[in-house]
């Protein structure tokens, strides 16, 4: 009898104790993503109206970090600050081509399943809107993870529906990963030039990115 409320009383408290609490798998868990926020020290990038590319990017960076990261992504920067990765002495061409293979060597060497690069857009009119994203050709992953982040992209309020594009940018050509480079929007474009200034936009933009990586890699 006693043997039986013994039981009883186990039982009653395995069932108030409800079930073991198994640990939250976050979605990037064991995913490593490295990003790429152009220019940066001497080479400003696109400059408008006093609004510098490299600045923009870098803010854009940092936040698409931080939700990367909420997601249990390991992320890696190519710079944390205004700075471009060329070593003193290279000028122009050779300096640029330089900045760029040390950001390829540094996705590299850090094991990464996915390069994103983050760029704002300039052109001499003032009519073109809207961020967009490139792959390489050949890529076929590249393709499925820049459709994947153009589409959350098209659902931020007010931007224009812009399609995805090929590119053979040096970066996204030499990648030894699957790779894509977002132009955030343009700097040319004054209502976008402004939006683009502003904390809560870049917030948008940033997570949109963010789930069009989640997307992509969760259905790979
Ligand atoms: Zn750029």
């Amino acid at each position: 009898m006693k043997k039986t409320l013994f039981l009883l009383l186990y039982g009653l408290l395995l069932i108030l104790a409800g079930p073991t609490e198994v640990e939250a798998v976050l979605p990037l868990e064991g995913k490593v993503i490295v990003v790429d926020p152009g220019h940066g020290g001497y080479d400003p990038g696109a400059v408008r109206a006093g609004v510098e590319e490299k600045n923009i990017n870098l803010q854009i960076s940092l936040k698409l970090k931080g939700y990367l990261e909420e997601k249990g992504a390991r992320v890696f920067m190519t710079r944390n600050g205004d700075y471009n990765l060329a070593v003193v002495g290279l000028h122009k061409k050779e300096a640029h081509r330089y900045d760029l293979r040390k950001r390829l060597d540094m996705a590299k060497q850090s094991g990464a399943s996915l390069l994103i690069s983050i760029h704002a857009n300039c052109t001499y009119g003032v009519s073109q809107q809207g961020a967009e994203v490139f792959y390489y050709q050949p890529s076929e992953k590249g393709r499925l993870i820049a459709d994947s982040i153009q589409s959350e992209l098209r659902s931020v309020p007010g931007m224009r529906k812009r399609i995805i594009k090929t590119s053979n940018c040096y970066i996204l050509r030499n990648a030894s990963m699957p790779a894509v480079l977002v132009e955030v929007g343009y700097l040319s474009s004054p209502g976008e030039r402004k939006n683009l200034l502003r904390g809560e936009y870049q917030e948008l933009i940033s997570q949109s990115i963010s789930s069009g990586i989640l997307k992509a890699l969760s259905v790979q």
